[in-house]
């Protein structure tokens, strides 16, 4: 289950929720104040997610361009 991270627009308060895929930012309220406006940030469980994969591989073309399709300069 994803971690979302939320800005509370009413005291400014950061905090994290544990949700669904495709929850919304209604079903979160602020732990401090209890105010439902509330921001969605990037969640830093995706963000590593996408650390860790891009890490693994190299993009095409950058050690071997010969393997990477023909005619790529016709
Ligand atoms: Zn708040």
């Amino acid at each position: 289950m994803p971690l979302y991270e939320y800005v509370c627009q009413g005291c400014g308060t950061r905090f994290e929720v544990l949700q669904r895929v495709g929850a919304g930012a209604s079903e979160a309220t602020c732990p401090k104040c209890g105010g439902r406006e509330v921001a969605k940030q990037y969640s830093t469980f995706a963000s590593a997610m996408a650390g860790a994969a891009g890490s693994g591989s190299l993009p095409c073309g950058a050690s071997s361009a010969s393997s990477c399709g023909s005619g790529g300069f016709s």
